[in-house]
């Protein structure tokens, strides 16, 4: 029998669902999170907690956890549980970050209507001020409008559907998805956001808040855009910047904006609340009965599947395996850096990426995949990718991950090697460790390298002629980057070359661009490693 405690509130399709199960005995008190001593008291029998954000599962409540093998988070945040002591004590914490998307994605339609009509505000002065002012609520049709879409995953997508439904023509910009994954839909994917940001009448978001993505619009991008520009904003706070929202409502450069989450929350004292041309919720896109329902199955489902030692879909943390781990520790390094430099060249859009493993790295894989894909995703989600949740995630950005064995090679006797096959073509990278601690990239397509994976660098692919490099190193100047070491791999003089450049600082866009323009220059890729 598995004894389960679920110590809040959840909806009652969840507790039927669990009450069902002959192997499981529930202990249902929506009421007890008020109450963490009697928590501590009773949890030495459980096998597994239920809880949604009240209830601190921290080192307290794990210390006496003696049977508790599962917390089931019925939401998405995981702020309440303390994620590396349970993974220390091998306590699997798995949540429900899908039961919302309908609910956010439709709360994001209706925030796009009240924002481009007005709609609070017509309401209010009927109902509030009762006044009948007809003149003064003059909205613009979401028909004909281009949509523009920042983040087109589970719910990016669905708003892109409806919005087609309302005769809108939908692009949409996330470097991470396949093209075809918005074509099958009919909307256009744009390869750079200030493409998006130039062409669209309406911005909407829904990005996770990740290190890319925070500030992601700020005065700069803002810029960019229209004149009368709608933007909206229901996936996290932070992405954009709200000091330059507010400049940019009150020039009237954004029409009007509709957010239901802000940089600091609760946003009582928000100071883009005083402004007229905004339309704001607290944080409600995902509170609908029915996504309460699917939030309650799923993480149900979730918790009694770990339970039963079946596979789980949503695992937020990956309880120790230490032994292996440690052996692999340098290769899995490696594996990390060669997926976040994967990531930042063209692999995101890949169908397939082979992990071919030279030389004796172990029986079991699957811990130098999961730290490859560690890299390769932790820009991109915003939960710790682990050894249980990394197949998923990878299958639901569409890639499917091959690893393949291979005895050890002449150069190397341990090698990792990364190809990447996508429409455009197969990009790849391999990797070695020295001396057993230290990680050095020694092949990117073909041409030999000798590089430590930390750092900034500037991947370019050029025509081997003479007077490349000043160009190169002129422009760099000009926007004072220092260049701290400088590697080229050729094949043949005089034929295509690989460089990358190590770099101190960032490299400003323009100035990427004005290297773009060099004729002899091909491709110019910025990697932050
Ligand atoms: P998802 O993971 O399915 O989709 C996110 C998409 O963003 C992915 O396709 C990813 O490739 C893309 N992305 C990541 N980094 C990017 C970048 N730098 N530029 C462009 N695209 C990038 O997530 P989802 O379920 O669609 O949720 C989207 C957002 O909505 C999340 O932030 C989530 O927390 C939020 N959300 C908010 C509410 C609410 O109550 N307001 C409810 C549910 C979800």
């Amino acid at each position: 029998m598995y004894k389960i405690l679920v110590t809040e509130h959840i909806a009652d399709a969840g507790i039927e669902l669990l009450k069902s199960q002959p192997d499981v005995e529930l202990t249902y008190d929506p009421e007890l999170f008020r109450n963490f001593e009697k928590i501590l008291e009773i949890i030495p029998e459980y096998d597994a907690i239920i809880t949604r954000s009240g209830t601190p599962v921290k080192k307290e409540l794990f210390e006496r956890a003696k049977n508790l093998k599962v917390v089931g988070r019925a939401g998405v945040g995981v702020d309440n549980i303390d994620l590396d002591e349970a993974s220390r004590r091998g306590i699997l914490v798995v949540n429900a970050p899908t039961g919302n998307t309908l609910a956010a994605t439709e709360h994001t339609m209706g925030m796009m209507i009240c924002a481009a009509r007005a709609i609070p505000y017509a309401h209010n002065s009927l109902k509030e001020e009762r006044r009948w002012d007809r003149k003064k609520f003059m909205g613009v049709e979401l028909a004909g409008k281009t949509l523009g879409i920042i983040g087109f995953g589970r719910i990016g997508s669905r708003v892109g559907i409806r919005a087609k439904a309302f005769d809108m023509k939908v692009i949409a910009y996330d470097p991470y998805i396949k093209k075809e994954k918005a074509e099958r839909l009919g909307v256009e994917l744009v390869d750079e956001l200030d493409e998006l940001l130039r062409r669209s009448d309406i911005i909407t978001i829904h990005t996770p808040l990740t290190d890319e993505t925070r500030n992601m619009i700020t005065k700069k991008e803002i810029e960019k855009m229209k004149d009368g520009v709608i933007i909206l904003n229901i996936a996290r706070g932070g992405i954009i910047k709200e000091d330059d929202l507010y400049e940019a409502l009150v020039s009237g450069k954004v029409r009007a904006a509709a957010l239901d989450v802000f940089a600091k929350e609760p946003a009582t004292d928000n100071i883009l609340l005083d402004l007229p041309n905004i339309v704001v919720t607290p944080h409600i896109g995902a509170n609908t009965f029915e996504s309460q329902t699917n939030v309650a199955v799923i993480i149900a489902n979730q918790v009694l599947a770990a339970l039963r030692g079946e596979e789980v879909e949503f695992a937020v943390n990956a309880p120790y395996d230490d032994t292996a781990a440690k052996v692999l520790k340098p290769f899995m390094d490696l594996a990390e850096k060669l997926g976040l430099f994967a990531v930042q060249v063209a692999c995101s859009r890949s169908k397939e990426i082979v992990l071919e493993y030279r030389g004796d790295l172990g029986e079991d894989l699957k811990p130098l995949t999961t730290a490859f894909l560690k890299g390769f995703l932790q820009n991109i989600v915003d939960i710790p990718v682990n050894l249980i949740n990394a197949p998923f995630l990878a299958k639901e950005k569409g890639i499917s991950i091959v690893e393949v064995k291979r005895p050890e090679g002449i150069n190397f006797k341990k090698l990792i090697k990364v190809i990447c096959r996508s429409e455009s073509g197969e990009f790849t990278i391999a990797g070695t460790v020295m001396d057993d601690q230290f990680p050095k990239i020694v092949e990117i397509n073909g041409f030999l390298f000798d590089l430590t994976p930390k750092g900034k660098f500037l991947l370019i692919k050029n025509f081997d002629v003479p007077g490349v490099i000043g160009k190169l190193g002129s422009i760099l100047g000009k926007y004072n980057v220092n260049i701290a070491g400088f590697q080229l791999g050729r094949i043949e003089r005089g034929k295509e070359a690989k460089g990358v450049i190590l770099v101190d600082n960032d490299v400003p866009q323009e100035a990427i661009n004005e290297i773009k323009k060099i004729p002899e220059i091909l491709e110019v890729k910025q990697i932050n490693l």
